[in-house]
Parts: structure tokens; sequence; C-alpha cells
């Protein structure tokens, strides 16, 4: 039997994938769907040498790298709006890639670190203009960083391609400073696009998704890995080459929750609660009074 790594419910496979299957917790709250089996390190390194970070410029790829530019301004500008000013907080970009999102980033003022397991994708970042990029959390530990540091932690396109998003999140949280944010954006499993091609969208499609998140799921992993005041972002981004007619969709789409990107915040739990295991221990109950708690604190 396949269950659901997140809160260990029994899982339905939903469809099969040239790659892998695609597998949905059956639990209502949780509803997590997921890659079963996940690619292995070789599948892996070939498909991310493809798609994203292709050696040569002869070599097709990069199909999936590039966020529109429009997409991170506009979410800067909404960070800003909502959180206040930026200039001097300290960021911490994981899983940066090649480092798209720093030279939008420090236009604000933010302070950038970035963590990126890929070596030529590293290199680039570098050059991006980050004040440090290091290859995991134990090299920004080793390395001095120290707990609480960072104002905004963000994981953009990230998280579904987390072997072990828990456990990510779990390390990072230690990482957020009292005030400051976690900031997750993923592609949305219940959008439009999702829902017209089903097993046929690009997202299930490419080999290095493995997890596909809805807002329900995502608000889920969240609170399991202890972070509370978690709120969806729905930033809305207007390109100018889209007609009006496209806008007002776009904006439809969105109050309808069926656009592409799901972009969440939270913020640190500020008194952990013990942890036995994988993922998920507490009842539902016992969760929802828990971050009811910590919400009054
Ligand atoms: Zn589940």
């Amino acid at each position: 039997m396949i269950c659901c790594p997140l809160c260990k419910s029994k899982a339905s496979r939903r469809f099969p994938l040239p790659h892998t299957a695609v597998w949905k917790c059956v639990n209502r709250t949780c509803g997590l769907q997921f890659a079963d089996q996940q690619p292995d390190e070789k599948q892996l390194g070939q498909a991310y040498r493809q798609l994203y970070y292709p050696a040569s410029e002869s070599e097709q790829g990069a199909t999936f790298e590039n966020t529109p530019p429009e997409v991170l301004r506009t979410f800067f500008a909404y960070t800003s709006r909502t959180i206040g000013r930026l200039v001097g907080l300290r960021m911490l970009d994981y899983g940066c890639g090649i480092g798209q999102m720093a030279p939008i980033a420090l236009r604000y003022g933010l302070r950038v670190t970035g963590i990126e397991t890929d070596a030529s994708a590293r290199a680039q970042a570098k050059r991006a203009g980050y004040a440090a990029v290091f290859e995991n959390i134990g090299e920004l530990q080793e390395r001095g960083a120290t707990e609480q540091e960072f104002d905004l932690v963000i994981l953009w396109d990230v998280i579904e391609h987390l072997r072990e998003p828990w456990r990510d999140l779990e390390k990072l949280r230690t990482f957020v400073s009292p005030a400051g944010r976690l900031v997750v954006a993923t592609m949305n499993t219940d959008s439009l696009r999702a829902r017209l091609f089903r097993s046929g969208w690009v997202n299930f499609h490419n080999p290095t998704h493995l997890f596909y998140f809805t807002r329900r799921s995502l608000r889920k992993l969240l609170e399991e890995t202890q972070y509370t005041h978690v709120e969806e972002w729905k930033v809305f981004t207007s390109y100018s080459h889209h007609s009006r007619i496209r806008g007002s969709l776009q904006r439809a789409l969105l109050a309808l929750g069926l656009h592409g990107e799901l972009i969440f915040s939270a913020r640190r739990l500020k008194r952990p609660r013990l942890k036995k295991h994988g993922a998920s221990n507490l009842t539902e109950k016992g969760l929802d009074r828990e971050v009811a708690e910590s919400q009054g604190e």
C-alpha cells in the first residue's frame, strides 16, 4: 500500500506518467499529490541537465528555468507593500538556480544569500550578485550563519523538486527571524490548466517535479512543519503583451483559485512542538489548537 508521505493516510493512484505515477492522499484535509516512485539520482541529474542547466548552448534546454522577470518584479512589489520596506532586510533564496532573483532583490535593497545544489548553476548565481551562494544548509551553518538570521526565506518554484520537503522546511525554520517570513511559490495543481490537461499537464511531465501542491496540501505541509500565520498571497501579474481581456481572465482565475502559481507566506512557530517522526503526528484537533494558540501569542 502506498501511503501519503506527509500525513501517512492511504493514497490512491491518479494516473500513470511515462516516468512515474501520480498518487493522491485520500485524507481530505491533506490531499497531497506526489510522484511514486521518485526518479533516482541519475535520472534526476539527467533531467536537470536537459531541462534546466544545459552544459552548452547547442544542447536543447533551459525550458523551465526562467520565471518571467515581470513575475518577479510584481512579486517583490507585492512583498514590499505587504511587509513594508525591504531595504537592509536579509534574504535567503533557497534553491536559487542561476540567480534570477538577485538583480531584482538587490534593487529593493535586500541583502541576498543563495543556496543551490547544482554546481554550474551555483557558479552562475555567484556572478548574479548574491553576497554568498552555498551548496546546502550544512555549508551555510559551517560558514557561521546563525539561527534566526534571515528576514525573508524564499523557495521560488523549489518545493516541488525536493525529495522530502518537510525536512528542508524544518531546517529552514530555525533561520527565519522572529518577525521574518518564509515564502513558498509553487505551481498550482488546482489551476485551470492542470484541470483541463489532467495527466497531460506540463508540470506532471517534468520529471524533476516530485510533488504537486494545491492550496490545501501546501498549507498542511507548512503547518505540519511548524510554521504559523500561514496565508496565501494572491499576486496579480500584468503582462505588457497581454490584451485587456486576457488580463481580466487572469484576475478571474486568481479570484477563483484557478491561477497557475501559488504563493504562501508563513512565520516560524515560536514554541515548536516536540516531533517524533517523518512528518505528521498531531491529530487535526491537536494541530488546530496548537496553531490557534501560537497565533494568539
Ligand atoms: Zn496526506
